[in-house]
C-alpha cells in the first residue's frame, strides 16, 4: 500500500457498501460479515428454481441462476445501486468473481463457451463509463477461465430504464432493442447471458429473441440478483 493511500485511508477510511462500517485489513468493498451474509438464493445448484420458472416458455434455456435476492432496502439493492449509480467498477468485478465461484460450485454451468453481457446502448455506456454486466463478466471470467464476447450482440435502440417502468410495460419497452451482429461468432456455442438484475425477464427475453437466428446456439443465464417484490 502506498504512503499516499495509507494517509488517505486514515482520514477518509473506506466503508462497507452493505452496512457502512469502516473496512479493516484486506476487506474490499464489503466487510467480512456482509460478504458472508448476502441474501443468497442458491438457484445455481437448484434446477426448476424461481428464475427458471419465470423464463420457461419464453426462452429455450439450458440453466438459469440469479445469485442474490433483491429487495427494497436490502444489501443487494445497496450493492446494485453502488455498481450502477456511484461508478463503483471495483464492486462490479468483485461481485462477478462471487458469481463465478457460485457457478463453479454448482456444476450446472460447466460447459459454457462464452460469457455474453447484456449490452448497454452506447449513450448509456458513455454516461456510466462502463457496462456493469460486462464488468461482472470480467470478474466471472477470472474465476471460470471462460472468454467474454461483447461484439456479437448489440443494443440498437435507446430505451427507458427498466427500473422506471411498470412491470406490464417492461416487455414493450425493450422489444426489438437488441440485434445479433455476428451470428457466426456464436454458432454451435453454449453461451452464458449475464445481467445485474432480473425482474420480469423482459430484457433477457428480448436478447434471446435477437439471438434466435443463431445456428445451434444453447443459452444459459446468470444474473447477480432477482427482484422479488
Ligand atoms: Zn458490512
Amino acid at each position: 500500500m502506498s504512503v499516499l493511500h495509507t494517509i488517505l485511508n486514515t482520514f477518509f477510511p473506506s466503508t462497507c457498501v452493505g452496512c457502512g462500517e469502516v473496512l479493516v485489513g484486506n476487506e474490499n468493498q464489503l466487510c467480512v460479515s456482509c460478504l458472508s451474509q448476502l441474501p443468497a438464493t442458491h438457484f445455481s445448484a437448484t434446477p426448476d428454481n424461481e428464475a427458471e420458472r419465470m423464463l420457461i416458455g419464453k426462452i429455450p434455456f439450458v440453466a438459469v441462476s440469479a445469485m442474490l435476492q433483491f429487495q427494497h432496502g436490502n444489501k443487494t439493492q445497496r450493492i446494485i445501486h453502488s455498481m450502477k449509480f456511484h461508478g463503483n467498477s471495483d464492486l462490479c468485478l468483485l461481485m462477478g468473481r462471487q458469481m463465478g465461484l457460485d457457478l463453479a460450485r454448482s456444476g450446472r454451468f460447466d460447459d459454457i463457451d462464452l460469457l455474453l453481457p447484456v449490452p448497454l446502448h452506447w449513450i448509456r455506456h458513455l454516461k456510466r463509463g462502463y457496462n456493469q454486466s460486462e464488468l461482472l463478466c470480467r470478474g466471472m471470467s477470472e474465476v471460470l477461465g471462460v472468454p467474454i464476447n461483447t461484439t456479437a450482440l448489440k443494443r440498437v435502440r435507446y430505451t427507458r430504464k427498466q427500473s422506471q417502468q411498470q412491470r406490464d410495460k417492461r416487455q414493450t419497452n425493450v422489444e426489438n432493442a437488441f440485434r445479433t451482429m455476428h451470428p457466426e461468432q456464436l454458432k454451435n456455442k453454449h453461451i452464458l447471458l449475464v445481467d445485474d438484475v432480473m425482474t420480469t425477464g423482459a430484457t433477457l427475453t428480448s436478447c434471446c429473441d435477437a439471438l434466435a437466428n443463431v445456428y445451434s446456439l444453447r443459452i444459459s443465464i446468470a444474473t447477480l440478483s432477482i427482484a422479488t417484490y
